[in-house]
């Protein structure tokens, strides 16, 4: 396990981002798929800062809830508060006020805030957060994206044409904790990351919404393995 400079906020502090970047036989390194994942973007959902590291924990102690390998041979970018501004005041939007899930460079980017509290920004990509995001996305190409937030107990998927895998990676997850698929969430989301990511550049994006106001204990108990549970699936999946 490393650390890096994933980014830095609005309000000029580190974005810590973690990879465990397992050795592996070099006839399969090549075929190690890197997963991305986020929690914190909307920093009033503190369920997937709490799930990002206990995730982290588990790939620093080899364990996973004592009951999986923590050896997972999955390359693993684990951003635990993306938006770490809006983590520490406990808002949704960044230190600008800004959703930063409604501001990323898409191609229905918006300047029409929806409601007050999808505020898309002055422009799509104004912010310094996504931009370190979109700068991650362009370097590292990562193949598939987990981002963990919280609401209504969901998986939406967005899946890439030809391919099923965010739907067998949310069938594993969901067979742990009873959550249901989507492939919506409901409502227009412009500017956000399954679009930017999923449909607009081809990476299978998982938006992983925890149930809002569990107890971190909870969180952990519930979720962890079925986390875990989900990367399995990727690891076992050659491309
Ligand atoms: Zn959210």
């Amino acid at each position: 396990m490393t650390t890096f400079l994933f980014g830095t906020t609005a309000n000029g502090l580190a974005i810590q981002g973690f990879r465990h970047f397992p050795k592996s036989e070099s006839d399969s390194k090549s075929s190690l798929k890197h997963v991305l994942v986020l929690g914190g973007v909307h920093g009033d959902e503190s369920e997937g800062v709490v799930l990002s590291h206990a995730l982290l924990n588990s790939l620093l102690s080899g364990t996973v809830s004592g009951s999986l390998s923590g050896d997972l041979k999955l390359k693993i970018s684990l951003i635990p508060s993306m938006n770490l501004d809006g983590v520490l005041a406990k808002t949704r939007g960044n230190a600008n006020g800004v959703d930063l899930n409604r501001n990323l460079p898409t191609k229905d980017w918006s300047s029409v805030a929806t409601t007050p509290r999808y505020q898309p920004g002055p422009h799509a990509l104004s912010e310094p957060e996504n931009k370190s995001l979109v700068r991650f996305i362009d370097q590292e190409k990562p193949d598939f994206i987990i981002s963990l937030h919280s609401w209504k107990p969901m998986l939406n998927i967005n899946e890439v044409p030809g391919s099923q895998i965010c739907q067998k990676v949310a069938e594993a997850i969901a067979g742990k904790t009873g959550d249901i698929i989507e492939p919506t969430i409901g409502y227009s989301t412009p500017g956000c990351l399954g679009t930017y990511a999923g449909y607009e550049r081809q990476i299978p994006t998982l938006t992983y919404e925890i149930e809002r106001g569990l107890e971190p204990k909870d969180v952990v108990r519930k979720h962890l393995d079925a986390l875990i549970c989900g990367l399995k699936i990727l690891e076992n999946e050659r491309s």
